[in-house]
């Protein structure tokens, strides 16, 4: 492709899109078109983005599901795991695996259904694992936020879900509200470290990041490491190991600057990778290479 090919390509979009919706997507479309155009004239392969928490299989994109993820893919964004986290989203997400080969699935139990839980759950979730395209286990945790579940009903089905994690040798993705002590506690009780995995949406503090590397966790960044009142999370961004760095969007929630409050989509990854580079002041270019590398390493996609 031609450089003159994609801002065609690029022109057209714009075009398709009209006037009003061009506004918002051509920051992340520009983006991945100048992306391209530099990897090409240096002489590398298009370097890509890797959305690694996506919630596809969410009531939010029933409508256009499929235009969402053509925009992702516009976007730069050609690897995505999309994370189930009960009976109708683990059914979705398998769906959706199946039907797009560059998406992969992680399968749990979400903290705030704690109370749903049934044992016949774990076994069709370790059922799904063996499938080739289900890379992790969960999401699973802690959700202090709301009271839907107990505390004591969540640390049971978070123990039981880490315990199977291990025995499917295969990693976790971690839900953290709130409830970080309690977390890392859990994990190092539980020997996580044997299998690790990611602290999804991390939003605890410098102080913990030790103690989540240690025990073999990567540190996924999403939306809020744009928001301009969050400083935690960017001094977080700038601190975490660039091997143990992930990226996300957590979509439909959490939409990054500037569509904070809006529905958020996969293909407003490269805004999070945008931000993370500027505060680390490395090539944006360079911080979506490690970042998919970490990703297809965690998840061992080939
Ligand atoms: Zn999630």
């Amino acid at each position: 492709m031609s450089e003159n090919d994609i801002e065609s390509e690029l022109l057209s979009m714009l075009v398709e899109a009209g006037p009003r919706k061009a506004k918002y997507i051509s920051e992340a479309v520009i983006c991945s078109v100048i992306l391209n155009i530099n990897t090409k004239k240096k002489g590398r392969s298009y370097i890509l983005l890797f959305d690694t928490h996506v919630h596809l299989n969410a009531r939010q994109f029933k409508d256009d599901r499929d235009a969402t993820i053509k925009r992702a893919q516009e976007a730069g964004v050609t690897k995505m795991v999309v994370v189930g986290f009960d009976e109708e989203t683990i059914n979705l997400a398998m769906e959706i695996t199946e039907a797009y080969d560059f998406i992969y699935a992680a399968v749990g139990w979400h903290p705030v259904d704690a109370i749903y839980y049934k044992d016949e759950h774990l076994e069709w979730i370790e059922e799904l694992s063996k499938h080739p395209k289900v890379v992790a286990i969960g999401e699973m945790g802690l959700d202090y936020h709301w009271d839907t579940s107990p505390k004591d009903v969540q640390v049971e089905v978070f123990r039981k879900q880490i315990r199977l994690a291990k025995k499917l040798n295969m990693p976790i993705i971690i839900h953290n509200r709130e409830a970080t002590d309690d977390i890392i506690r859990i994990l190092q009780e539980e020997n996580a470290s044997e299998v690790g995995g990611i602290m999804h949406c991390y939003s605890a503090t410098r102080k913990e990041l030790q103690a989540c590397l240690d025990m073999n966790f990567y540190i996924s960044l999403a939306g809020p490491v744009t928001f301009k009142n969050v400083k935690e999370v960017k001094e977080v961004a700038k601190v975490v190991p660039l091997d143990k760095l992930l990226i996300e969007t957590d979509a439909p929630y959490l939409a990054p600057h500037p569509y904070r409050g809006k529905r958020n989509e996969p293909a407003y990854v490269s805004l999070v990778a945008k931000e993370i580079a500027a505060l680390r002041e490395i090539e944006y270019e360079k911080l979506c290479q490690i970042t998919t590398e970490n990703a297809l390493r965690l998840f061992r996609i080939k």
